[in-house]
């Protein structure tokens, strides 16, 4: 795939400094081709019946099905997640997402309203059009999935933009998919933000546009979507609390952290509980055993198999996260525990590694305590009273996702109910799947993904028809 302009830019493994390949540098034209093109592929795709568009929908997740070893070990090299305990995972999931959504076609129904003797009233579900999706870097093919699948199911034809720093998978994907797919119902684009990112979501085709990356490209999105008066769905940053009571099964809290953490991803994600609320009487033990644990993880080469965590995505986002660590160190009072150890192998002497570090005895002020980090990096405090514990965990811009750990099944439900979150678990750290409604609150985003009822509401309209038997 080449840009019009036929500029390039480098993909680099950041594991070890290669350059791995070369993304197009999309910009305004070739937004503008390929929303043309989607515009004329749209037509004939939204007059299929939904179950067959289905049954494609069905074709490429087994297309993407045979390919989950390839798109693993491309999307462990483009981002350094690592390929056991990460990329295969991801590249897994997204074939999932495909299956969900490929058997709702039924589903696009209306209804019949009754609202007057003399008429048939009935509403329809109709695709929007054209669809402009624009993903992150941290785990592109899923969030990719719960945007393309659905729209693409409901007779829309759709645009994805890559993130600068992971465009080949996506290249791929795009490409597995259109040896399945009629030409122009899906494409995709590579490019910078405000060069390529921006005109899609700017064109006068472009009639809904979902969006998932931070708040302040979210706003910027959601200004422009303002102008044109079209539908934005935005999945954003986040600073999810994790809260231990002290009838907790430490055991299980601790592995609910490490995984919640995303320490494998070297905390790269959005759910990442990155904010850990340890009842007084269990602290001291959950703070050894999730030392212990992370101290055990190993990290390097993310293509070896024994590895469990990877790399950080690109030297700004090594140097912000070194930077968050090196002021936690200046904070007064913080103790920070550092975990697992730096790879070995000379070869990833100039690897993005960023060895885990949990605060202990930090401010709830301190900036690590408020700011969304996207790196291994974890706040732990101290509590003892419910209603101050709860309140500390609701201080926040954000409202992604939130735990709890207790056994307590009315503290469970008095929290699930109080907590400003849009996924909150009880004493279990699910990621995010397939038919589980998945979005924030706050400034965490608008509207949510991955279920039917998402589907029906973000990309299409209901049209109301009344038929006068008089
Ligand atoms: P980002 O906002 O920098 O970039 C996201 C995407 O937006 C990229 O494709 C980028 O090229 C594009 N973009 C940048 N400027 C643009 C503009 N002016 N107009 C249109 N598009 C533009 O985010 P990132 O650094 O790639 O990803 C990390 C962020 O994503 C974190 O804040 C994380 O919490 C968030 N995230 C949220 C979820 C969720 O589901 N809520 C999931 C993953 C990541």
């Amino acid at each position: 795939m080449q840009a019009a302009s036929g500029k390039t830019f480098e993909v680099i493994y950041p594991a070890t400094g290669e350059i791995i390949g070369f993304g197009a540098a999309g910009d305004a034209e070739d937004v503008d081709r390929a929303v043309a093109a989607a515009v004329e592929a749209q037509k004939p795709w939204a007059k299929m019946r939904a179950r067959d568009r289905g049954k494609l929908l069905y074709k490429c997740a087994e297309a993407l099905e045979q390919h989950v070893e390839e798109l693993g070990r491309l999307i462990a090299l483009e981002t350094g997640k690592a390929l056991r305990t990460e990329s295969r995972v991801e590249a897994s999931i997204l074939a999932d997402a495909f299956y969900f959504h490929a058997g709702l076609g039924s589903e696009l129904k209306g209804e019949t309203v009754p609202h007057h003797p003399d008429m048939l009233t009935i509403t329809v579900r109709e695709p929007i059009g054209v669809v402009g999706a624009i993903i992150p870097w941290n785990v592109p093919l899923l969030l990719m999935a719960l945007k393309i699948a659905p729209a693409l199911l409901a007779g829309n034809a759709v645009i994805v933009k890559s993130a600068e720093e992971a465009p080949l998978t996506v290249l791929r994907v795009c490409q597995i998919m259109n040896s399945v797919l009629p030409a122009g119902v899906f494409q995709m684009l590579s490019g910078f933000g405000p060069e390529c990112g921006a005109p899609l979501v700017a064109h006068r085709q472009v009639g809904k546009v979902t969006f998932t990356g931070s708040v302040e490209t979210g706003k910027i999105v959601y200004k422009t979507a303002a102008d044109k008066l079209i539908p934005v769905t935005l999945e954003l940053g986040g600073k999810s609390p994790m809260i231990v009571f002290d009838d907790a099964n430490v055991d299980k809290a601790v592995d609910g952290a490490v995984i919640g953490m995303r320490f494998t991803r070297q905390g790269q994600s959005c759910t990442a509980a990155s904010r850990i609320f340890v009842h007084d009487k269990v602290y001291d033990d959950f703070v050894a055993k999730l030392r212990a644990k992370v101290d055990a993880m190993v990290m390097g080469d993310p293509l070896d198999e024994k590895t469990d965590i990877g790399t950080i995505i690109s030297p700004e986002q090594f140097s912000k996260v070194q930077g968050y660590i090196d002021h936690g160190r200046k904070e007064p009072g913080a103790k920070p525990i550092e975990c697992s150890a730096m790879p070995s192998d000379p070869k990833f002497k100039d690897g993005l590694f960023v060895r885990p570090v949990v605060f202990t005895e930090i401010g709830h002020d301190s900036k690590l305590a408020r700011e969304e980090i996207f790196g291994p990096v974890t706040c732990i405090f101290r509590w003892s009273d419910r209603d101050q514990v709860l309140a500390a965990a609701n201080d926040t811009e954000y409202g992604l996702a939130a735990t709890i750990w207790t056994n307590d099944l009315q503290a469970a439900l008095s929290f699930t109910e109080k907590l400003e979150a849009g996924f909150v678990q009880v004493n279990q750290n699910l990621v995010v799947q397939p038919g589980l409604s998945y979005g924030g609150v706050k400034n965490s985003g608008l509207g949510k993904e991955a279920t039917l009822e998402a589907m029906l509401e973000h990309f299409t309209h209901k049209k109301t028809i009344i038929f006068n038997k008089t």
